[in-house]
């Protein structure tokens, strides 16, 4: 499978939110001029040539305000037209007015954004009012047919309430994307609210269970990628695959880095977009043979892992910002990893042993039918979808 090309634009670091387990916003942050958005255009016309999926992604991309999306997205689209740019968003939405939302509906922009289940529990872990100003623009996002997707953080305190946070999710029938908290680098206690990558593997067991258990109205983007990652073989989200050279960032001053969680990190720069690097002169920066040397770290060191071709060692960034760029480790959620790669392969296996055919007679097969739906249903519903 051909990696994709992805291409991060970070408007701005700042944020209106103050969420307890943040690693990523910085107030004092500038926010990207549309000359380095012409920049980005002229950097990328002749990068590569295969389509490409810009993200804005922050800290929150709408502070940048409507005027930069109605000059940016005219730009990336008309200059780069032989690339068929697609777009997406990651926001909080509280900044989300009927203006923006119009603009990025003219693009058809998917939104992804942020809510941690039912407003208490939200709201201890990303401060008060964070719920209903991020239900207010959902509100908006959806009046002008915007399409928003959640991502639910579980931190280490959230896990333990994961039964309301389902529900929540599942009554409001929302498409819920986990998210792990991760350590903050900002921090002075950076595990405060990590998730430990134990609680991180029953989580993503327990939620399995539930997607299958409610396989006609709920869905959990993550567990549709683990068994798609399986059942293929392949890593078909970034954390499992190789995401050096095919997916890039880019911070409001036009620096480059590996991928969005960087920007800001000096060491991580791989070049600046003023100056049209090439794929050779960003792989060839300090950054850049850190993501390599990462890879080849991988190669030896998950060699003997059963799930190498469709883990890849996990995220680089989860691996290498915590060390300030030392490959010491691959990324430190491997046992959850191991734990929801092993189950899987086992249930698949499991249930390709018990299809109906493979050597059982046709009441047993009828019996089985009616059984719980498993992961094989589970990859055909995603499919007919
Ligand atoms: S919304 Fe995101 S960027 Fe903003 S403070 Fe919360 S976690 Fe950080
Ligand atoms: S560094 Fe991690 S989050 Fe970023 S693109 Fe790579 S795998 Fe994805
Ligand atoms: S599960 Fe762990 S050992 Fe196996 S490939 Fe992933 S990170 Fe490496």
């Amino acid at each position: 499978m051909k990696n994709p090309f992805h291409v991060m634009i970070i408007p701005t670091l700042g944020c209106p939110c103050n969420c307890s387990y943040c690693w990523s916003s910085d107030e004092n942050s500038p926010v990207m001029t549309i000359d380095t958005v012409r920049a980005i255009a002229e950097w990328l016309k002749d990068l590569k040539d295969i389509p490409v999926t810009f993200t804005f992604h922050g800290g929150e991309p709408l502070l940048a305000g409507p005027e930069f999306y109605r000059e940016a997205l005219p730009i990336l689209s008309k200059e780069l037209t032989h690339l068929t740019p697609d777009f997406a968003l990651q926001s909080n939405l509280w900044l989300l007015t009927p203006e923006i939302a119009k603009i990025l509906a003219e693009y058809k922009i998917p939104i992804g954004s942020s809510i941690d289940g039912p407003k208490e529990i939200n709201d201890s872990q990303r401060g008060e009012g964070y719920f209903e100003k991020t239900m207010e623009g959902w509100k908006i996002a959806k009046e002008n047919g915007l399409n928003v997707r959640f991502i639910c953080t579980f931190t280490g305190q959230s896990v333990e309430s994961k039964d309301e946070i389902l529900n929540f999710f599942l009554e409001n029938g929302l498409t819920l994307k986990l998210h792990p908290a991760l350590p903050s680098l900002r921090d002075n206690n950076p595990d405060k609210w990590a998730l430990s990558p134990e609680k991180y593997g029953e989580l993503l067991i327990y939620l399995l269970d539930k997607s299958l258990e409610h396989i006609n109205d709920l869905e959990i983007m993550n567990v549709n990628d683990l068994c798609r990652c399986v059942f293929t073989r392949n890593g078909s989200v970034c954390t499992f695959a190789d995401c050096m050279g095919s997916t890039f960032a880019v911070g409001p001053d036009g620096n480059i880095y590996p991928c969005y969680r960087f920007v800001g990190m000096p060491k991580f720069v791989m070049g600046n977009v003023y100056e049209k690097p090439s794929i050779d002169d960003l792989m060839n920066s300090d950054a850049g043979k850190l993501m390599t040397g990462f890879k080849s770290f991988v190669d030896k060191e998950c060699g003997e892992c059963p799930h190498i071709n469709y883990c890849r060692g996990g995220c680089p960034y989860n691996a290498i910002a915590p060390t300030n760029g030392e490959i010491k480790a691959v990324d430190p959620h491997c046992a959850a990893y191991n734990k929801i790669f092993d189950e899987i392969n086992e249930r698949l296996n499991k249930e390709m042993f018990e299809e109906p055919g493979a050597g059982i007679s046709p009441v047993q097969s009828r019996i089985r039918r009616n059984k719980k739906p498993g992961v094989m249903a589970l990859m055909r519903r995603n499919i007919l979808k």
